[in-house]
């Protein structure tokens, strides 16, 4: 009974055009009241499409004129490109190596050897993380022209062949902008939860309790319903998140003690008054100030390409096993062997800093193992390629190498007087935007007990 209706209203539709139409439209019909159908075990429907299909067969549709239809049909399976057998894209995966990605692609290990030469002063392919991304270039003998390595949206890096037996590397940065949240929860349980349960991740987590680790025993003295207040900071290159954020300031309300914790514009934090909340930064690595061999020079030419080589640190001479001291507080979060910059060191600090040392003879920590100032944690070596014994040492702000020699550390001294009014008037602004927000969220969570 149905299929004769249909084709009585279909006796009636003029052209071929419309026909087509109809059909698509009934077979969406069905195909959504399907699931439904299928539940009844009723299966009348899927012979009805059948019918309709071979009546409408493969020799009329060709027959048609090109309509919208057909165009975007069409499009639909045209867009993708043909692959280009000289590009090769590997997401990278846990405990994938550079050397294991190119044999993959036939790529000898002295090929891995010379992009290691090319990245020693960056270090980026020593530790691949999963997420990025390589992107292979290869000739027509399937040898590496050029790779980029895809860490984020904000930060490429671009290896080229510029000699049979040489790579150059350049480093392809956006900074993006700054978008700022403000956070605000209130403590039920642990903090670690309550924070988590406002949005906090756990590197902010670990950095508010660094900051306040002096001054409060989060584990203790936190009581429950403790007002807090974040502003997080978070970055973005055009729509993409980069994955990176840093926390501007923050507000813990206490029952007898209020903490807070401001960044001022020189990336360091004190508290509502101005007082330092760092710990000091020691200038050198080591006991004793030595003399400098190799300074840190960003466009250093290197002796024999001519090219721009960057020396992305500070070299020491010194004895084979000379005691190498943490200058601050922090965690390791590399003890790697690289067969040009040796065994080396880094270490994350507190906030915004990072730490390497390279050309070790041995290493007295262990990776995820946290440090103190002052702590030893290697003896100076030549290991790698290294002209003679010497300590290679960096100091990167905001994962950048600067010059530890000359660079912003903390001091753990107040707001300098020249910048206390500005960084007074930052507090206020802020600590009005962050009362308001709690209040806010105090209006909403209220709202919903009503509404429940
Ligand atoms: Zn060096």
């Amino acid at each position: 009974m149905p299929i004769r209706h249909i084709r009585q209203l279909r006796d009636r539709v003029p052209t071929m055009h419309q026909r087509l139409m109809l059909l698509c439209l009934l077979s969406i019909s069905v195909l959504m009241v399907w699931p439904q159908q299928k539940q009844q075990q009723n299966l009348g429907v899927v012979p009805l499409v059948l019918g309709l299909g071979l009546q409408h067969g493969p020799a009329q549709l060709q027959q048609f004129p090109v309509t919208e239809i057909t165009e975007w049909l069409y499009s639909k399976t045209q867009t993708t490109p043909p692959e280009d057998p000289y590009v090769k894209v590997y997401n990278i995966e846990s405990g994938d190596s550079l050397s294991r990605i190119f044999a993959r692609y036939g790529l000898n290990y002295q090929t891995v050897q010379q992009v290691m030469a090319a990245d020693e002063s960056l270090l980026a392919l020593d530790v691949l993380r999963p997420g990025n991304r390589l992107t292979l270039q290869l000739d027509d003998d399937g040898q590496l022209q050029s790779m980029e390595l895809y860490v984020h949206a904000g930060k490429k890096v671009l290896y080229k062949r510029e000699a049979p037996d040489e790579f150059s590397y350049q480093e392809l940065l956006d900074e993006g902008i700054w978008q700022n949240t403000i956070l605000v929860g209130e403590v039920f349980g642990s903090f670690y939860a309550s924070a988590q349960r406002a949005g906090l991740n756990d590197a902010d987590i670990y950095n508010i309790n660094q900051l306040f680790k002096d001054r409060i025993n989060f584990a203790r003295d936190i009581q429950a319903g403790a007002q807090f207040q974040v502003l997080r900071s978070e970055n973005y290159v055009g729509e993409e998140s980069t994955g990176q954020s840093r926390i501007e300031g923050i507000r813990i309300l206490n029952r007898r003690q209020t903490l807070s914790a401001f960044m001022h514009d020189d990336g360091q934090y004190y508290d509502a008054n101005g007082d330092s909340l760092e710990r000091a930064f020691s200038r050198y690595p080591l006991n004793n100030q030595v003399r400098v061999s190799s300074h840190f020079n960003p466009r250093r030419l290197h002796p024999i390409t001519k090219r721009v080589s960057p020396h992305n640190g500070t070299d020491f001479p010194l004895p084979v096993g000379t005691p190498v001291i943490a200058p601050a507080d922090g965690v390791v979060t590399r003890i790697e062997n690289h067969p040009f910059a040796g065994k080396y060191i880094e270490i994350q600090h507190f906030g915004n800093y990072k730490t390497r040392y390279l050309h070790l003879s041995r290493f007295m920590v262990q990776r995820g193992q946290r440090v103190t100032r002052g702590q030893r944690i290697a003896l100076s070596g030549n290991t790698g390629r290294s002209t003679g014994p010497h300590l290679h040492y960096e100091l990167h702000v905001n994962n950048r190498p600067v010059n530890p020699m000359s660079a912003h550390i903390p001091l753990a001294r107040p707001v300098p007087a020249e910048s206390k009014a500005a960084f007074a008037a930052r507090v206020k602004q802020l600590t009005a935007q962050m009362e308001q927000q709690t209040l806010l969220a105090k209006q909403q969570s209220g709202e919903q007990e009503v509404a429940d």
